[in-house]
């Protein structure tokens, strides 16, 4: 792995340099070597286990690696936070990975920083290995997301709600730039700053936006919109709740981060939260394209000096793309429905009838994942057909026929399906039974086990079938806490 460090040159307002803290007993507990290979890892994949998890604990200091906590801010659960920044992680440096792409390494669960305000800096073996699982999960499924190199016990407790291993996950991420850093700089006053951010992300995510195009961060807040229209859609796909979509959490390259309060939606329902913390739903299933959109807002609010000194006519240029995002998103979201049903256009099977679907599931509470599996298989599967016609009735005939009307083969429309209607997510109640045995015996080989599976999301594999199954109460009483 080389290091090639570029965001420590945007100066000192954008980071504090923080060593990780030493550990007493790092343990590798997870190793991802596929990333590993990505990273063009290949001397440290030679290295032992032992020197490994120096490395991924922070104990020892890979060479080339510069350690820097970032500054940031960000609107949580609606209020302004002007100074949050990296307060249990640190960014060791960059690498160019085999796809010429450039990748964060960052450390999580490694001590204090500046930005550690009464938190502890670490992180417990549970959260660390959730974040792990779920990002392995969503990158099988197709879903943008940063994912896990590592995962590391390091041997001293954290204190919890009650006493806890403690663990640093390493994260591989396209950027850890989020809305929240421009709204640490706008909160300033500090245009100057905005700038260079500008143009370092713009440089970083979206180099189409090149040095001769008019009103860049202009172009740059529409590229980024049309990232995160991909994210929330990909994200409804597979009924991913991200629980916090905190502007501090919101990515610019359009990447799933932090797992923290995750969850997956079993029965369907677009009011499904499940985080302990968000008592009104701001972050519920289906209101995670507003809230998106909503945190679009707060970014084209920080570019506004930038698009135009004067701020009449900056407001005026953004307005239509802050209210165009909701039209756009439809699109695309009912497109992907209309692909989960075999269909390449949403016009060949239209937006009421996938309404009449959601309507159906939501009344006889079906399961999300279950559901769209069963009606791929029931293109060739009479039994599934026929448990279809039983629960969803004419729309089941109505569906048929459509395919039908429009020439779309059996096979065609299958293939399609396939490919966007999951078999097995990492449902909450067996990743929950995984942490807990994890946490007790730092014994992974069920998470081995679990993590082979998820990796195939869209195959039956040997041990599929144990791992598809909705929990006994259909995460009646199923909560999920900040991974603090
Ligand atoms: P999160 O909920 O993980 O997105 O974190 C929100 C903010 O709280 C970020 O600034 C984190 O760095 C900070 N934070 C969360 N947990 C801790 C912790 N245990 N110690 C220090 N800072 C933390
Ligand atoms: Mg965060």
């Amino acid at each position: 792995m080389k290091f090639s460090n570029s965001y420590i040159n945007l100066g000192s307002d954008f980071f504090q340099a923080e060593l990780p803290e030493k550990v007493s007993k790092p343990k590798l507990l997870l190793f991802n070597k596929a990333l590993a290979k990505q990273l063009d890892m290949t001397a440290q994949l030679t290295t032992d286990d032992e020197l490994l998890a120096d490395f991924f604990t922070g104990n020892q200091i890979l060479p080339g690696a510069q350690p820097i906590a970032l500054a940031y801010a960000g609107h949580q659960f609606g209020g302004f936070n002007p100074q949050l920044g990296d307060g249990r992680a640190v960014l060791l440096g960059e690498v160019i990975d085999a796809n010429g792409q450039r990748q964060d390494i960052q450390l999580k669960g490694s001590g204090r920083t500046p930005f550690s305000r009464q938190g502890d800096g670490k992180c417990a073996i549970g959260p660390a290995l959730r974040e792990y699982i779920m990002s392995e999960a969503m990158q099988a499924l197709g879903v943008p997301t940063s994912r896990c190199l590592a995962v590391a016990a390091t041997g001293d407790t954290v204190y919890r709600e009650t006493i806890k291993p403690g663990a640093v996950v390493t994260r591989v991420a396209e950027s850890h730039i989020r809305v929240g850093t421009f709204q640490y700089f706008a909160a300033r006053g500090n245009t100057q700053a905005l700038k260079q951010l500008t143009q370092y992300a713009i440089a970083r995510h979206f180099p189409e936006i090149t040095i001769d195009v008019e009103n860049r961060p202009l172009e740059f807040l529409k590229a980024v919109i049309a990232k995160q229209i991909k994210l929330i859609v990909s994200w409804m796909r597979v009924g991913f709740i991200h629980g916090v979509m905190n502007t501090d959490n919101n990515s610019i390259s359009g990447e799933t981060i932090d797992f923290g309060p995750c969850a997956m939606m079993g029965t369907y329902h677009p009011g499904t939260v499940f985080s302990s913390i968000d008592t009104q739903g701001r972050y519920a299933f289906a209101n995670q394209p507003h809230i998106a959109q909503w945190n679009m807002a707060r970014l084209a609010e920080c570019l506004l000096p930038l698009i135009d000194e004067d701020s009449d006519k900056a407001l005026a240029l953004v307005e239509p793309i802050i209210i165009k995002f909701s039209a756009d998103f439809d699109n695309a979201y009912f497109t992907m429905l209309a692909n989960k049903l075999g269909f390449t256009d949403l016009d060949l099977i239209g937006k009421e009838s996938i309404e009449q679907l959601l309507s159906l599931m939501q009344d006889l509470e079906l399961d999300h994942t279950i559901t769209f599996a069963n009606l791929t298989l029931s293109l060739t599967s009479p039994d599934h057909a026929e448990q279809l016609k039983a629960h969803l009735g004419n729309w089941y005939e109505s569906w048929r026929l459509a395919l039908n009307q429009n020439n779309i083969s059996d096979a065609q429309a299958q293939k399609l399906m396939a490919q966007n209607n999951p078999v097995v997510i990492p449902r909450n109640h067996h990743v929950e039974a995984i942490l807990a045995h994890c946490e007790a015996t730092l014994d992974m080989s069920l998470a081995n086990e679990f993590l082979q599976v998820l990796r195939a999301p869209y195959q039956v594999l040997a041990n599929t079938q144990k791992y598809q199954d909705a929990s006994a109460d259909n995460d009646q009483g199923y909560r999920t806490f900040c991974g603090t």
